[in-house]
């Protein structure tokens, strides 16, 4: 009998948010992979403490353990996805793996000129596989029409969807839910327009799954991934649901132990679905928490669960929009937790994801791994808060709170930093009229550039410096501005240099700007050392490759 949900009792059941550390923490990112509850760490730990062992091959106690807890944990995966039987569910990594596969295998039989359609809403994973594979096979990729996702009312519209199918479509792959913006998809309406037509349907519900029932013949897709750490279930472990006459047809896409019935020196014959496709030893621990996650499920009431999760949703999108320094880019209407939005003005999308670390706002910023559909808004780069049923009022109370503090903290360090750059003129260097003179005052330039750890990502390393740097660019509207951060004070005067030149400039003027003309009549190409002068030129290679 499911128990009636009470979200705060049910946060307690995660160790996380238990720790005393963790009191203050406002978890805002489940859309990147929820938090664990106790009884899946615990089964996690379990296996390899009580009953470690391979399965499927040896034929001791241990092992037929292990083997049979991987099979029990498929047909508890079969049942949480409403799959026939469980020799339809194949255990993969995840949902990118899974998807590597589909797009390795279905497209090995297509013809070249076949098409993929898919939309612009797509995760990186279930869009580069598609891409290499077209690429291999000489296929082509075909894009929904820009005005379907997400819509005039902000819900994806799917109503005569055969209209984007041509005669050559024969795959198409969508997502249930956007990992970006929120908005759900209604696959079962694409699904029911394709039942005649030669193609098939793959649905990533790695979203999805985390919110909702999934019953994949209800759905009515042919193939349908997930990844369990999205669902309160362990990393390294996802599910693939594909219907047995098309997984029947499928090759294998990796080699190896356990996916074979019989193996020669030139050949070999594949094992039966789905061991087929599930080659060498699995993360069978993950396996043991997502058995444990399938079970914890089973006894939550998830229609309770779902229902907060939209309550939460919209008190989300409704304080937001009530701060006026920010600009809300979701919309609550069939949303799956998820609310992403930009700062307005100077502030950064960055610097003030990094003001909500430090009141322990927890949310992601940047393009979600879904830079087609982010970079189509035309804001840069978004901040992302996302909830799951252990989110309470009082966590999205926290985040606007933390917000309002952070848009204040960020915007006065923005302006006092750019107060200080503006003050900086090309001409006072110049005045400047002897060397050791206008060395000197570059140096001191570089007080301009105060410290920033949170720009110090591998992303923004700048190659080819001698000293640590870190350059960031972020577009904002038309313009794009720059941060920096070196270990090196002749960096940051040199740094500071280039940032006078080119802060809060639009692409075409800075195609236009002559910095090495500067650099030379500034007499820094003749006196400064060669790694110097690269150094400058790393950051100009950072800063304006497009
Ligand atoms: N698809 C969607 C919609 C996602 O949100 C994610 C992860 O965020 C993925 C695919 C990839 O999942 P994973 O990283 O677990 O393989």
């Amino acid at each position: 009998m499911p128990h009636r949900f009470k979200p705060e009792e049910f946060k307690r059941l995660f160790p996380l948010f238990r720790r005393a550390e963790n009191q203050g923490l406002v978890y805002l990112d489940s859309a990147a992979t929820s938090q664990r509850p106790e009884c899946v760490i615990q089964a996690v730990t379990d296996f390899y403490s009580a009953s470690n062992a391979n399965t499927h091959r040896s034929s001791h106690r241990l092992a037929r353990a292990a083997t049979a807890m991987v099979e029990r944990t498929r047909i508890a995966s079969a049942e949480f996805l409403g799959a026939s039987e469980a020799s339809e569910i194949v255990f993969s990594r995840g949902t990118t793996e899974a998807l590597n596969f589909l797009a390795s295998s279905l497209c090995s039989s297509l013809d070249p000129g076949d098409e993929i359609l898919l939309s612009r809403a797509e995760h990186h994973a279930n869009l580069v596989p598609w891409q290499m594979a077209a690429e291999r096979y000489q296929l082509k990729l075909k894009f929904l029409p820009e005005s379907l996702i997400p819509g005039p009312n902000g819900i994806p519209q799917t109503e005569n969807f055969l209209e984007y199918l041509s005669d050559k479509t024969r795959i198409v792959s969508l997502t249930a839910g956007s990992n970006a913006l929120g908005f759900s998809v209604d696959v079962a309406s694409v699904a029911a327009q394709l039942q005649s037509m030669p193609c098939c349907l793959v649905v990533d519900g790695a979203q999805l799954a985390a919110h909702q029932s999934i019953d994949v013949k209800l759905l009515g897709c042919d193939f349908f991934v997930c990844s369990a750490h999205k669902f309160y279930g362990p990393t390294g472990v996802g599910l693939l649901y594909g219907r047995r006459e098309l997984l029947e047809t499928l090759p294998p896409w990796q080699g190896g132990g356990e996916m074979i019935s019989n193996v020669g020196l030139n050949a070999s014959e594949w094992a039966n679905i789905p061991q087929r496709f599930e080659a060498g030893t699995a993360s069978l621990s993950s396996i043991a928490g997502l058995e444990a996650a399938l079970n914890f499920l089973s006894e939550c009431d998830r229609e309770a669960m779902y229902d907060h999760e939209q309550e939460l949703t919209q008190y989300l999108h409704s304080e937001l929009m009530k701060i006026q320094e920010i600009e809300l880019l979701s919309r609550p209407e069939g949303n799956l937790g998820i609310a992403t939005f930009v700062p307005r003005g100077e502030v950064s999308a960055t610097d003030l994801g990094h003001g909500l670390d430090e009141q322990d706002v927890a949310v992601r910023v940047g393009h979600h791994c879904a830079q087609p559909l982010i970079d189509a808004l035309g804001k840069g780069p978004t901040l992302r808060a996302s909830v799951l049923a252990y989110n309470t009022r009082a966590d999205i109370d926290a985040l606007i709170v933390g917000l309002k503090l952070a848009l204040g903290a960020v915007a006065s360090a923005v302006s006092n930093a750019d107060n200080e750059l503006a003050a900086l003129s090309i001409e006072d260097l110049r005045a400047h009229n002897d060397w050791q003179s206008r060395y000197r005052q570059l140096l001191k330039w570089g007080s301009a550039i105060q410290s920033k750890p949170m720009i110090r990502t591998e992303l923004n390393r700048v190659n080819g410096c001698e000293a640590d740097t870190w350059l960031q660019r972020e577009r904002r509207g038309e313009h794009y501005v720059f941060r920096l951060d070196s270990d090196s004070r002749v960096v940051r005067g040199l740094g500071a240099l280039l940032l006078v030149l080119i802060q809060n400039k639009t692409e075409e003027e800075l195609e236009h700007l002559d910095i090495e003309g500067v650099f030379s009549s500034l007499g820094l190409k003749q006196h400064l050392s060669p790694s110097r002068s690269n150094g400058f030129y790393a950051m100009v290679k950072k800063a304006l490759s497009f």
